[in-house]
């Protein structure tokens, strides 16, 4: 006879393995999807993307990508001195910076 650690174990393998997760204390069956690894780059502008991201009519042995520099039709500008630190440094005016990124965003 399973102890009831044993029997829990044997639960959780099954819950899953089967994609039930408990959302707002219901179970619900989630199907598991998997992406693979983000390990394709766009020759263009070195974005990473999931191979399924490719467009619709590039190989998966040669993919290429749109989304990023629709195929190195737009180069972006480098940014500005202050805003690359913003971004990259670890100093409380940038800890701020990106602790708050969103409402800067929306403004
Ligand atoms: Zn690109």
């Amino acid at each position: 006879m399973s102890s009831p650690q044993e029997i829990f174990e044997e639960a959780k393998k099954i819950k899953h393995k089967l994609g039930i997760s408990l959302i707002d204390g219901q179970y619900i069956n989630i199907e598991h999807h998997e992406l693979g690894r983000v390990n394709q780059i766009c020759t263009h502008c070195g974005a990473k993307f999931w191979t399924d991201e490719r467009n619709y009519n590039s190989s998966q042995t040669f993919p290429s990508f749109a989304m990023c520099c629709a195929g190195g039709k737009v180069s972006l500008l480098e940014l500005p001195s202050y805003l690359l630190d913003l971004y990259t440094s670890s100093s409380s005016e940038s800890s701020s910076f990106l602790k708050n990124i969103r409402a800067y965003i929306k403004f």
